[in-house]
């Protein structure tokens, strides 16, 4: 059920935290550079990795005469986190440092990331008026699932919410029963969690006896992993809420980074502490607007960890077409995947969301799949177990047979690949809490 734009315009509901989202351009820009500026001699001036790299190409602070000159700078990447690990590339004293997180981290060490007092407030505002972008406002009732802890999903979202005057609920993550009983008792209006985490919880909702479509919940600001054009519609249409992507990570604040607007066409990126860059993974040299590559931010606010020129391993593209909201801040194509999730099969290049998108387009199969990887006699083999609905599978032989059929040729038309389909019973695969793990790779290396 998509807005339309009349309605869109409507629901505007303007709150003056977003008046920034509205700087006419050259306004931006001018802002963008002279905070671009600022950081670049703050990373210079207080970390030595930057100092280095930039004096390694003869660069100096002074050397930037505008935005444009940004693509002269050094990448930053993961691995300069977990090389200066835990502190190295702070540019704050430790006593000006008021909070750090970290990334769990799949190997090894986490990354660290650390927030002065002024950090807090523009990671507030930025959450804040990501909330307030997609219709949220003072009176709303908030369910905050996110986990609470060094993952900066949960305090994120919790002090944008606070300062938009929402009622937060910091239930983190986790205990659906008591998800679902809370979000009925307490009259939630909205709900911050993964969008995995949301299909569980319609999932399970019929067994807590709640019926969410009958609830007052409306938005579901959903973001950490992955998702696709598919899911959404999947998860507007089981709730009868609007679900929108919020994006972020870690490294660069936390969410907030950008979010979706009640148009629904793609993350706004707030430009004003993020600026945003497409370049080809491979050269690394900058793409134009609209083409697809992978994502790279600079912080222009960021005092106790700047980053320039992160990149992010997101791969999208830069939408700069106006948004019916009329907000001038550029738009990512929704991020539906990670150049870390990618998985190389007989010498394909394959992404989750791939599998989701080919998956949900088949009517009978729900929103929840495993891939699994394995090896038979030196052959790469996928699988990709899938459940389906209780009709289907109450449904004869011959229909079970039909439907694995139909998506296993919308698999192979869309990446190019035959898998072994299994349809399994609703409720079988594993659910995650958090971050769904879409992948399972047993292939011995
Ligand atoms: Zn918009």
């Amino acid at each position: 059920m998509l807005m339309s734009k009349q309605d869109a315009r409507q629901n505007r509901n303007f709150h003056p935290v977003s008046a920034p989202d509205f700087l006419p351009l050259p306004q931006l820009r001018d802002l963008q550079w002279q905070r671009l500026r600022a950081i670049v001699q703050r990373a210079d001036e207080h970390v030595g990795l930057y100092r280095k790299r930039m004096a390694d190409r003869g660069l100096k602070p002074q050397d930037l005469r505008g935005l444009e000159d940004l693509v002269h700078l050094p990448f930053t990447e993961k691995t300069d986190l977990r090389d200066t690990y835990p502190f190295g590339l702070f540019a704050s004293p430790m006593k000006e440092v008021v909070r750090l997180h970290a990334s769990s981290g799949t190997t090894g060490k986490p990354i660290v990331v650390a927030y002065t007092r002024q950090d807090l407030r523009v990671w507030t505002n930025v959450v804040q008026r990501s909330l307030a972008a997609c219709g949220l406002h003072e009176g709303d009732i908030i369910q905050n699932a996110y986990g609470y802890g060094l993952f900066t999903g949960g305090l994120g979202a919790h002090y944008g919410a606070e300062a938009l005057g929402a009622t937060v609920i910091p239930i983190s993550g986790g205990n659906t029963q008591r998800q679902l009983m809370i979000m009925k008792d307490f009259g939630v209006t909205a709900i911050c969690c993964t969008p995995s985490y949301f299909l569980h919880l319609i999932d399970q909702s019929p067994e807590c006896g709640v019926d969410i479509k009958e609830l007052p919940l409306h938005t579901g600001v959903f973001g950490a992993e992955p998702w696709t054009e598919s899911m959404r519609r999947r998860i507007e249409q089981d709730s009868g809420i609007k679900a929108y992507d919020i994006y972020g990570l870690s490294e660069i604040v936390g969410p907030g980074v950008a979010m979706e607007c009640v148009c629904q066409a793609g993350p706004h990126i707030f430009e004003d502490y993020f600026y945003p860059e497409i370049i080809d993974p491979k050269t690394g040299k900058p793409c134009p607007d609209g083409q697809e590559g992978e994502l790279v931010l600079t912080t222009l606010g960021k005092q106790a960890m700047p980053m320039i020129r992160y990149r992010t391993r997101d791969i999208t593209a830069l939408e700069t077409g106006p948004c019916e909201c009329g907000r001038t801040l550029r738009r990512i194509r929704r991020i539906s995947r990670r150049a870390d999730d990618m998985f190389i099969i007989r010498g394909i290049n394959v992404y989750p969301s791939q599998i989701e998108t080919a998956l949900l387009k088949v009517e009978g199969a729900l929103p929840h799949y495993q891939i699994i990887l394995t090896r038979e006699r030196g052959l790469d083999v996928m699988e990709v177990q899938v459940e389906v609905t209780p009709e289907v599978f109450g449904d004869t032989v011959g229909a079970l047979q039909s439907l694995q059929e139909k998506l296993t040729k919308s698999i192979e038309t869309l990446v190019g690949l035959r898998a072994n389909v299994r349809l399994v019973q609703p409720r079988t695969l594993q659910r995650s809490e958090g971050k769904a793990k879409r992948v399972l790779d047993q292939r011995k290396m």
